[in-house]
């Protein structure tokens, strides 16, 4: 028989070596057709008598990446036209439909032969579920191999028998805690944590997954073996009495009760290690339904997997111009930004020159990448071949002749209109004709900055965030004539950093910095009526931010939004800033030196490591205080959601964002907005764009006018439309 991903080979043994290996795909990954496929070739082993037992490999570099999340997007719409066409039945259906992973594995598991899953590489998700029905794993112990159960990530939980197998080989608590974290295992964690056999040298991977099954290796699992008991004991022993009491309140401490996926897996664990195998797979699959039908699994299987992988792929990209190759990248000034940007240039393998005014500075700049690769090295994540690599393809020079050749320039100089057109003129004396110069700013409208250049067309911002290795979003800016070559080029670049692009129309803030603006102005708001600081930024966590809106101003710095009122008031009158905002900035940063993380003290006071940062206890004499007890968290946290996604929706509106995946994805990836909710327009959407007016409304007679609903909205709420129905890409499209 033949199989159109897996190849079968067996060996005079009698081993049958299974190898995955999908031909349209880089990765490995599960669809109805492999699906079919494993379940034929379980019958196919199972009736031919020559074959003694299954290794299952793959044929690509990782194992393989789990279950096609298309296709779990694709049991969203089997529910919608299963409801359309009986709606008594239609949950009947998606439970039939999520369970055939469950039972697919459930037969691997028990079909009478044994099976090992030989684990080359990544290993994620509906993979290792798999893993973990075969009964034996071994892993490679190769540094690329990570072994993990992310689906709580993306919103949901592993649905394939992951809850009942890993804590009936784990104990509970490393359990729960692989699963509600999602995190990564190396091979030998697993192996520590019960979770793999064995852990061996790349080589010897098939060997030794073959040798286990010729060592007699069991084809029953040990929970179906008679007496079992899961690791602990289960669920009615002393340990268990001092894990299960306390699992829901940290899980609430991490989450806030927002991720729902999270909770399934601790219903799943708890309800199924008191009851046979089979029925906590029933159990599992009856939790995974109910999670499916969440708005949280669908906004976060949306944004944070399909646009995030569409964005990635050049979603915005123009077509007909051809994809740009990046011989050699230039970065003009040196300083912290430029820095960085040479850095993960240079990690791409993107030969870059690092200019800055004086060699003493550009060498400075370099001395940023030494010191990331000295840390990546002695923690073991970079080899010391690697590390050398990167750092050759760095030249730091003050010599703009070094730039005649380059590709693609990013001036990342002060934030000065004065030095940027100076910097700009300079490169353009060199530059090649067809080269894209293209601009760091975060504060200064790209088309402005464009009329310094000769070629406006081939201008554009490409606009990172800090810091800059760890960020995944960049902001591409479109000036008014910037053209598609420039386009183009800046998203094969941010393709080539590996990093996921959203694409702006010109404006003061771009999108990032204006949704980030509201969030702080929101927190300055409550402080001023008298909430105290803990309350806010506890709300803020609560709702789902990743930092409190007062954190996240010293991060950014407390006098940078000093310097951002005082320019918005000569550029456009004192009417931009709000006075009582105004002053308090000025009171913080020139009453108090107040400046923000840098400067050790603003919002938080910031004392010597290992000491933790505290709120400024002289916060409380700013502005008489509110009782806490008179304070209502849940009007907060609307409050900071609320004027961020309100500030998305203009964007919309004034065209500055044109496509909502963009919205979203930009908000999770550049400030980690409450991702539960698949970023600011999908939370819009998520609870309805009329009850989305309804809470502005009733937010706007409390808290100011910035909470009125824009026309967009009203328009939008009275036709019943959402963001992605108005402005999705297709009907953009058609129009
Ligand atoms: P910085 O002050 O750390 O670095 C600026 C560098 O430019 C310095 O090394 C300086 O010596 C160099 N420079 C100045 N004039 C020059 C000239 N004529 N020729 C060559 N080099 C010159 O500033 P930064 O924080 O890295 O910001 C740089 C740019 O990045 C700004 O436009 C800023 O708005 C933008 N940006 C900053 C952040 C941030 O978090 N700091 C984030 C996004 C974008």
């Amino acid at each position: 028989m033949s199989y159109k991903n897996f190849s079968i080979e067996t060996d005079a043994d009698g081993i049958a070596l299974v190898t995955w290996d999908m031909p349209d795909k880089s990765m490995n990954v599960f669809t109805v057709e492999v699906m079919d496929e494993l379940d034929r070739i379980i019958d196919q082993v199972v009736a031919d008598s020559a074959v003694k037992g299954v290794v299952i490999t793959s044929g690509k570099s990782s194992f393989s990446g789990g279950a096609d999340l298309s296709m779990i997007k694709g049991s969203f719409d089997l529910l919608k036209e299963a409801e359309a066409a009986d709606p008594a039945t239609a949950v009947h259906k998606l439970f039939d439909a999520t369970g055939r992973m469950t039972w697919l594995f459930r037969k691997l598991e028990t079909c009478g032969k044994p099976w090992v899953s030989a684990i080359n590489g990544t290993c994620m998700g509906g993979a290792f579920e798999m893993s973990l029905a075969c009964h034996g794993r071994v892993a490679s112990n190769a540094k690329s191999v990570k072994i993990a159960l992310p689906e709580v990530k993306v919103g949901i939980f592993p649905g394939a028998g992951g809850t009942q197998r890993v804590p009936r080989l784990a104990n509970a608590q490393d359990a729960l805690q692989m699963m509600t974290t999602g995190s990564s295992l190396t091979g030998a964690r697993a192996k520590a944590m019960n979770l793999v056999h064995q852990v061996v040298e790349p080589d010897q991977l098939i060997p030794a997954a073959k040798q286990m099954i010729k060592d007699g290796l069991k084809p029953v699992q040990p929970w179906d073996e008679k007496g079992f008991k899961a690791p602990g004991g289960g669920i009615w022993t002393p340990a268990s009495a001092q894990l299960w009491p306390a699992a829901p309140a940290i899980l609430r401490r991490e989450t806030a009760g927002n991720y729902p996926g999270a909770l399934a897996i601790l219903k799943c664990v708890y309800e199924g290690l008191q009851v046979p195998f089979e029925t906590g797979l029933r159990i599992e699959q009856r939790y995974f339904t109910h999670i499916l039908q969440t708005t949280e699994a669908f906004s976060m299987i949306r944004s944070l997997f399909i646009s995030m992988q569409e964005l990635g792929k050049g979603a915005r990209r123009p077509a007909g111009v051809p994809k740009s190759e990046f011989k050699k990248v230039a970065v003009v000034g040196a300083g912290f930004m430029g820095a960085s940007i040479a850095y993960v240039t240079a990690a791409a393998g993107i030969p870059v020159v690092l200019i800055d005014r004086d060699q003493e500075a550009a060498d400075k700049g370099k001395a940023h990448s030494e010191g990331l690769v000295t840390g990546a090295i002695g923690k073991g994540r970079m080899s010391k071949e690697d590390g050398e690599t990167l750092l050759s393809l760095i030249t730091p020079t003050p010599d703009y002749a070094s730039l005649a050749d380059a590709d693609l320039v990013i001036e990342a100089v002060f934030e000065d209109r004065t030095v940027k057109k100076e910097v700009t003129e300079k490169i353009e004396a060199v530059l090649r004709e067809d080269a894209i110069l293209a601009s760091n700013t975060s504060t200064l409208p790209i088309t402005g900055l464009a009329k310094n250049s000769k070629r406006p067309n081939q201008f554009i911002g490409i606009h990172f965030f800090s810091p800059v290795d760890k960020m995944m979003l960049v902001e591409v800016i479109l000036g008014k004539e910037t053209g598609d070559k420039a386009l183009a080029t800046a998203l094969d670049y941010v393709a080539a950093i590996k990093k996921t692009p959203i694409v702006v129309n010109d404006t003061r803030g771009f999108y990032v910095n204006r949704c980030v603006f509201r969030y702080m102005a929101e927190a300055y708001d409550m402080l001023i009526e008298g909430v105290p600081a803990a309350m806010i930024e506890n709300a803020a966590k609560m709702a789902g931010m990743p930092v409190g809106p007062l954190a996240l101003n010293d991060e950014v710095a407390v006098d940078l939004s000093y310097k951002i009122f005082k320019a918005s008031i000569a550029d456009l009158g004192p009417q931009s800033v709000d006075p009582r905002h105004m002053e308090l900035v000025t009171k913080l940063v020139e009453g108090e030196g107040r400046l923000g993380r840098k400067a050790g003290k603003g919002f938080y006071d910031y004392p010597p490591k290992p000491a933790r940062k505290k709120l400024w206890p002289g916060l409380k004499d700013l502005y008489p205080q509110i009782k806490p007890e008179d304070v209502d968290v849940k009007v907060l946290k609307e409050r900071l959601l609320a004027t961020i996604a309100l500030e998305a929706a203009r964007t919309m509106e004034e065209g500055i964002v044109t496509d909502p995946r963009e919205a979203d994805v930009g908000s999770i990836l550049g400030f980690g907005f409450a991702p539960y909710t698949g970023g600011t327009l999908s939370y819009i959407d998520g609870m309805g764009v009329k009850t989305f007016v309804a809470l502005c409304e009733k937010l706007a007679t409390k808290y100011g006018d910035h909470f009125q609903p824009t026309p967009l909205l009203k328009d939008m709420a009275a036709k019943g439309e959402t963001f992605y129905t108005r402005f999705a890409p297709e009907t953009k499209k058609a129009a």
